[in-house]
């Protein structure tokens, strides 16, 4: 299928007393129209930065030190900020964790989602309106066109969290960048705005990326997942494989905290991973995780594993990734 993004070889450091502390190394993936890419893994291990750095929205202190970003056949990393920042409004739609921060206060929904359609498309006014309308309608907020007229404080959390999709997808993004969108949401809402963002991207064949913490909450509308530690990927692969088969500690740690029928996979509950991600400052030699791993031997402390594939598209950086996907007694 049509390829719509894709990051290779990707490093990000920030100065810092002392020289460059790398947030990202080697981050490469991509994500194909009408398919979702969760980015998975505990908050510091750089998802957000990845995302960041995909819509020019990095930090001034930061440096991309290597990596192409390539949307739509143009590298994102080379073109001005300016011409990233239109393409984020445009053929890129973004949603935060946190609905308030998108939304503005002081104006009606109506107005804001409105000005979109104006601006961007050069709609007048009572045709902009419609569209603001539909859209709304879309996101599943009933009543819309009366709606219209509401300011962001009257709606619920979910109810706000809808209207940023609305606007994100206002203009049919081909590629929907959600970070942590349902973080500050509550278990019930969390699952129907997992629902909405499901099916809008089936229904507008968008390629979607999601970041994220939490396995659980996104296992029913992701295709693939890239497992994030320490700024950089651990694993990769089909969800269910990943799920079912997972070839790094890292990824069973996580799973760990997974409900078993998140995945429609069988998971015995393991301890869940001891011990702190590493200050980037001061990273461990070989596996950075081998501080933490209940597998680790002593290649795991000098020499750093590389990217085993798995066959299919699966993969995992752990010197020992194919004994744990082959050992059953694993996953018994
Ligand atoms: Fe654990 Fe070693 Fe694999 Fe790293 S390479 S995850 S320390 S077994
Ligand atoms: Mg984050």
């Amino acid at each position: 299928s049509e390829r719509c993004l894709t990051v290779s070889d990707l490093a990000v450091g920030f100065a810092a007393r002392g020289g460059t502390i790398l947030a990202l190394e080697d981050i490469s993936f991509h994500v194909d129209a009408g398919e979702t890419l969760s980015l998975l893994g505990e908050s510091g291990s750089g998802k957000s930065v990845s995302a960041q750095a995909i819509m020019a929205l990095l930090p001034d202190t930061a440096v991309v030190s290597s990596g192409t970003v390539r949307f739509d056949g143009k590298d994102l990393l080379a073109l001005p900020r300016r011409e990233t920042r239109r393409l984020c409004g445009t053929e890129m739609g973004m949603v935060f964790q946190d609905p308030l921060t998108a939304l503005n206060p002081v104006f009606t929904v109506g107005d804001q989602i409105a000005e979109l359609f104006r601006v961007r498309q050069g709609l007048g006014r009572r045709a902009a309106r419609e569209a603001a309308a539909d859209v709304i309608d879309t996101v599943g907020i009933p009543d819309a066109r009366r709606r219209l007229g509401n300011y962001p404080h009257q709606f619920s959390g979910g109810m706000r969290q809808r209207l940023v999709i609305a606007m994100a997808i206002a203009l049919k993004p081909r590629l929907l960048i959600a970070d942590e969108p349902t973080t500050a949401l509550d278990v019930t809402v969390q699952a129907q705005i997992m629902d909405l963002l499901g099916r809008l991207q089936r229904e507008h064949n968008m390629a979607m990326l999601l970041i994220t913490h939490d396995l659980g909450v996104v296992a029913d509308v992701t295709d693939r997942v890239a497992v994030m530690y320490s700024g950089r990927i651990v694993e990769t692969g089909d969800v269910r494989r990943v799920y079912d088969r997972p070839g790094h500690p890292y990824t069973r740690g996580l799973l760990a905290s997974v409900p078993a029928t998140a995945g429609g996979g069988k998971h015995q509950p393991l301890a869940t991973i001891g011990g702190l991600p590493p200050n980037p400052q001061r990273r461990p030699q070989g596996c950075t995780f081998h501080p933490r791993c209940p597998f680790a031997q002593d290649i795991c402390r000098t020499e750093r594993p590389p990217m085993v594939d798995l066959g299919n598209g699966h993969g995992a950086t752990c010197h020992f990734a194919r004994e744990m996907v082959a050992d059953d007694r694993l996953f018994a």
